[in-house]
């Protein structure tokens, strides 16, 4: 008799992992079992996924079938457990029952549970964002109740052993099975697995140790956070059941839109539009930034969509600590419209003296080194 398939009979590559296995098992087996497919063709196939489950789960069995031997066969140099369950019974169990038959933690658990994070959102002005701020925000989350001190008992009294389970935190149940008898154990549906019940619960909490209350918090936002970031507060969020461990605090910066600034990452773009006249001659300009004013030489000849340059004028650099990015200015030329006739008469004179009265045109394709405005409104789009 050649040796079985037992790789096949699991429908599993020879190269599996145990894990592989016990989980091909235990779908083969939720179809096949007899409780739950009483034919004959099923439980035949049963025996025989469990036959090829004990055998491949068992390293020194399974290294036999990957010689070219069968573990089972008579006489086959199985061992003693040919052809039975043997040793392999628990993890049969185990994996069939996914490790529900008792081989957990046993006993009750805490009703004492970790709490939530909470978040929270903080809308903050460019200004704030950038050189750091204080603010105190209110928020309402659950705290540990003071009158019960979390415990959730009313006071002078004690949760009281739980007559379903007998303080054990679990039932146990009997099936019966192909097997024989099973018994599980879950955790009590009375006490919810704690072993115990809160009899009189406190007034203020009603049993669960935390209530909700309105506090305040005072957030340092770091200089150089950006929209979208959240700061955490290490155990200023939730209070858990029976006034368990807080969560943390998360707030999440929300940036306001600047008037004049739009902001990527660390550097800050603004357009500054010139008058015609302003951009042939140069000037100098005042312009507000974050410093403050500062002067903006504009040089004679200054074409729209030129960019001026203020190193180190933008938001400081929140990961590196020292620096900060830097300020570019658009400059936009614009073109003087409704003419009066004095002012056209000059425009023509000047046209005239710089032999522009028949201008000579150059076309090129468009590239993205001078696309004007245009490029500074895709800039501020993308941040949108
Ligand atoms: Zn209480
Ligand atoms: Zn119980």
């Amino acid at each position: 008799m050649p040796p079985r398939d037992y790789y096949g009979i699991l429908g599993v590559p020879p190269n599996a992992t145990p894990e592989e296995i016990k989980k091909a098992y235990r779908g083969l087996a939720r179809k096949l079992h007899p409780d739950v497919n009483p034919s004959e063709e099923a439980q035949e196939r049963f025996k025989d996924v469990t036959a090829a489950y004990e055998v491949l789960s068992d390293p020194a069995k399974r290294q036999i079938v990957d010689l070219g031997g069968d573990p089972l066969a008579p006489g086959g140099g199985g061992g003693p457990a040919a052809g039975g369950f043997g040793g392999g019974f628990a993890d049969i169990m185990d994996a069939f029952f996914g490790g529900a038959t008792g081989m957990g933690q046993r006993g009750p658990r805490s009703r004492v549970r970790p709490g939530a994070d909470a978040l929270v959102r903080l809308e903050l002005d460019l200004h704030d964002t950038a050189f750091g701020a204080s603010r105190e925000i209110t928020l309402d989350t659950a705290v540990r109740c003071s009158v019960c001190d979390g415990a959730g008992t009313a006071p002078g009294t004690h949760p009281q052993t739980c007559a379903t389970c007998g303080g054990r935190g679990e039932v146990q149940s009997v099936q019966r099975s192909f097997l024989g008898q099973i018994v599980t154990a879950r955790p009590c549906p009375d006490c919810g697995g704690t072993g115990s019940k809160i009899i009189s619960p406190c007034p203020d909490c009603a049993g669960d140790g935390r209530v909700r209350a309105r506090r305040t918090v005072t957030i340092k936002v770091p200089a150089g956070v950006d929209d979208g970031m959240r700061l955490r507060l290490s155990g200023e969020g939730e209070v858990g059941p029976g006034g368990g461990p807080p969560g943390d605090l998360y707030v999440e910066i929300h940036e306001r839109p600047h008037p004049q600034f739009t902001r990527d990452q660390d550097d800050l773009h603004c357009q500054l539009q010139l008058p015609m006249t302003a951009a042939a001659l140069g000037t100098e300009v005042k312009l507000q930034t974050l410093d403050g004013e500062e002067n903006i030489e504009v040089k004679p000849g200054t074409q729209s969509g030129t960019v001026h340059t203020l190193r180190g004028r933008g938001v400081p650099h929140l990961n590196r600590g020292v620096g900060r990015g830097d300020l570019h200015i658009h400059f936009d030329v614009i073109t003087p419209t409704k003419l009066d006739g004095e002012q056209e008469r000059l425009l023509r004179e000047l046209a005239k003296v710089r032999g522009e009265e028949e201008p000579t045109i150059t076309v090129s394709s468009a590239t993205s080194t001078n696309t004007g405005p245009g490029f500074f409104s895709r800039i501020r789009d993308a941040f949108k």
